[in-house]
């Protein structure tokens, strides 16, 4: 008989752990703005690279990572 409530008490133990870590995932929930996205972020045309705004060379509407890459843009039209 001893066995049978030993083994209740382990599955109750066990739901109990669960509910707690449910809580916890649900405490923890990451917010939906990720901070990453807030910075915005333009590609080189050149290039690629991905780099913020604020530091790129802007022509019109296309950007680039340098004056060098700028250049060699205008200089293939
Ligand atoms: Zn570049």
């Amino acid at each position: 008989m001893g066995f049978r409530y030993l083994l209740l008490a382990a599955a109750i133990w066990v739901g109990y752990l669960i509910v707690r870590h449910l809580l916890r995932q649900r405490l923890t929930k990451p917010k939906p703005t990720s901070p990453q996205k807030s910075v915005d972020s333009v590609q080189c045309k050149y290039c690629g690279l991905h780099l913020p705004k604020e530091e790129a060379i802007q022509d019109g509407e296309d950007h680039f990572c340098s004056i060098e890459h700028r250049d060699a843009t205008r200089k293939q039209r």
